[in-house]
């Protein structure tokens, strides 16, 4: 009996599900002769929070630059609502990063020059909104952030936690569609890591952003409906979802 033939999975259907804001499929990106992905995807509902978990070095970080248009792909695509983010060029895609996407990476990346508060109006202030509104704008976000009292002081003057919340108002003051954060709890202790959770998912739910969440520790991953495994390159979702 010859085996039967397998129907051919429909693979635009598998590569960019129905329903997805954001998405990358069969993604490949190389550094010299490393393999950082090795034909990983991943998608990403509207405000979803999505972990993306695995040991370190397996291309996490590589994944998020890639979807956020960061890092362009050696092969693969990207969508982002019912555009081809792959093909965008690199004016198009610094306006979808400033406009859509917000970013919390494991140190904060505060600009030590400027104030607390600037550092939260700026992304603001770059898409154009004056100065006064923006920066009211901001301290809104930082009493809700619960750090009102740092808005004055310049980001080597104050806690990990306290810059870290700081990190989390500048990436949602914009309101944007989808909140990168990659081990935004790393540099923390538990205390200050669990707080962090709590505010960043609160105000994801709030205003409807979708997040992607790179962590190590399953603590973290607890806040997310969902969670992706990366390993060698390649992803491995664990259920749920899209
Ligand atoms: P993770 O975030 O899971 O720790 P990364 O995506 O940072 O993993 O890295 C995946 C692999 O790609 C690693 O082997 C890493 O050393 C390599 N890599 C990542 N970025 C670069 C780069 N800019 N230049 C060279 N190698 C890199
Ligand atoms: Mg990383």
């Amino acid at each position: 009996m010859p085996t039967p033939v397998t129907a051919p999975v429909p693979t635009e259907a598998l590569r960019h599900p129905a329903g997805a804001l954001l998405s990358g499929a069969a993604l490949r990106k190389s550094f010299g002769p490393t393999a950082a992905l090795d034909g990983a995807s991943l998608a990403v509902a509207p405000g979803e929070i999505v972990a993306v978990m695995g040991p370190s070095g397996s291309g996490k970080s590589t994944l998020m630059h890639c979807l956020a248009g960061i890092l362009r792909p050696d092969g693969g695509s990207i969508r982002y609502r019912d555009q081809d983010v792959t093909g965008m060029s690199d004016t198009r895609l610094s306006a979808l990063r400033r406009t859509e996407f917000g970013f919390l990476f494991q140190f904060g990346q505060l600009v030590p020059e400027l104030s607390c508060l600037e550092n939260v109006a700026l992304p603001l202030r770059l898409d154009g909104l004056r100065r006064a509104k923006a920066e009211q704008r901001a301290a809104e976000w930082l009493e809700r952030l619960e750090v009102a009292e740092v808005a004055a002081k310049r980001p080597g003057e104050v806690s990990g936690g306290q810059g870290q919340r700081v990190g989390v108002a500048r990436a949602l003051v914009t309101g944007p569609r989808v909140v990168f954060a990659d081990e935004p709890t790393g540099a923390l202790d538990s205390l200050n890591g669990e707080r962090v959770m709590q505010l960043l998912t609160a105000a994801a739910r709030d205003t409807g952003a979708a997040v992607l969440l790179v962590t190590h520790e399953a603590r973290v991953a607890a806040y997310a409906d969902r969670e992706v495994v990366v390993r060698d390159g390649r992803t491995r979702d664990l259920g749920g979802g899209l």
